[in-house]
């Protein structure tokens, strides 16, 4: 049958309709939600991983990592549950949610039930969709200076790299660190080290983070209650770490450092302060596809934002120019701030070039600025904060004068 010239013109302007919606929504408007550090019973996290995983896709998340202490969430693992409350709770809420023949227990010689850990080759076809869901393998590369705590995360890596030592804190960051980029160039597999919660234990310091090369990422928030992301009254907070870390990569002709926000969760049954809950930091990745290639592409051309809850309707690097949109919501206000520091006085880093309370906001690069990134502070009480007081942020990730 021949269409007649009505269904024909319907047909075609209905095909130009559906593919300039699919191509707007490929280019610009896909932003995938992920969480990129979290611990389940395979280390010192308090749940299994298949409950980790699904409150993640529950709770509108496109793609997470469990990323284990030294281990993959691979090989045979059981966790034995003794007197201990919090474990007891854990099984109960397990059994409930998962069928018997899914759940592998046995008894320790004490009686005491032990339930064998799911793989990740096991949980992740249960969770893991086409464009829906996306688990991306991960470790805590989790090393140690006498009191130091050096923590390196390695996204989608293959193997299992055991903390690679070192005779100081750079050192031992820039093993760690090359032994990711090192298993990245054998396998072919694009894999990123981020370096953990700097301020955990006062552990690493700029100085520290300066001297390595090959090194891109870095948690400018982590829902941890341990890691003092704001610093204190002596010791500088991720803002102002990142701002001079900042300056000396592009000065020293490195690549940018990027900042990310991770849970880091580990406490998965009660949501307090004082406890490392699930959704208080995730990054928003503008990506092709949900994939783990094409989430860590985005992340390394600097396609994505770090935020604690306020969100973006675009954000746009064009012409030396970075502009965005906030996402408002009602009653709420937000504090704009573009940051930055002068070639002219390279020492004072993290300068604030511009301050709004606008939605919609833009900072074109003047031949004096090295860089261009932007905060945003909204007077949102945060739902479960990391700390009393806390109101949700936004992090953007800087524009690089060239
Ligand atoms: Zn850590
Ligand atoms: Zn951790």
């Amino acid at each position: 049958m021949k269409p007649n010239t009505f269904n024909l013109t319907v047909l075609i302007l209905l095909s130009f309709l559906s593919l300039s919606t699919a191509q707007k929504k490929s280019i610009s408007e896909t932003w995938y939600k992920g969480n990129l550090h979290a611990h389940s019973f395979w280390s010192d996290g308090n749940d299994f991983p298949e409950m980790i995983m699904d409150w993640y896709k529950n709770h509108n998340y496109d793609f997470a990592v469990l990323s284990d202490h030294n281990t993959l969430n691979a090989g045979e693992k059981w966790v034995t549950i003794d007197d201990n409350k919090t474990k007891k709770l854990a099984l109960q809420k397990y059994q409930k949610k998962f069928e018997d023949h899914w759940i592998h227990t046995r008894k320790d010689s004490e009686g005491n039930t032990m339930v064998r850990l799911k793989t990740l080759q096991e949980y992740r076809s249960i969770f893991e969709a086409s464009e829906e869901f996306l688990i991306i393998q991960s470790e805590e590369i989790t090393d140690r200076y006498e009191n130091k705590h050096i923590h390196v995360n390695a996204t989608n890596i293959v193997n299992k790299i055991e903390p690679r030592g070192g005779k100081t804190v750079a050192e031992m960051l820039q093993n760690n660190i090359d032994a990711v980029n090192a298993q990245r160039k054998e396998t072919g597999v694009p894999m990123i080290p981020h370096i953990n919660h700097p301020n955990f234990g006062w552990s690493v310091t700029t100085d520290d983070i300066k001297k390595l090369d090959g090194e891109q990422f870095f948690e400018v928030y982590n829902g941890h209650p341990a890691v003092h992301n704001f610093g204190d009254d002596t010791r500088p907070g991720m803002d102002e770490m990142w701002d001079d870390i900042l300056t000396a990569y592009i000065l020293n002709n490195k690549p940018p450092l990027y900042g990310l926000a991770t849970d880091d969760s580990h406490s998965y049954h009660e949501r307090k302060v004082g406890h490392s809950n699930t959704g208080r930091g995730w990054v928003m990745v503008n990506a092709q596809n949900l994939n783990p290639v094409s989430i860590i592409n985005a992340l390394e051309k600097g396609d994505f934002y770090a935020t604690s809850g306020v969100n973006f309707n675009y954000i746009k690097k064009a012409n030396n120019t970075l502009s965005f949109e906030v996402q408002p919501e009602t009653g709420v206000t937000y504090k704009v701030q573009f940051i930055g520091t002068k070639k002219s006085n390279p020492m004072d880093t993290g300068i604030v070039l511009k301050e709004t309370n606008e939605i919609e906001n833009s900072y074109t690069l003047t031949d004096d600025d090295l860089y261009v990134r932007a905060i945003i502070i909204s007077d949102k009480l945060k739902e479960n904060p990391y700390q009393e007081g806390e109101t949700e942020r936004a992090w953007v990730q800087p524009l690089i004068n060239k």
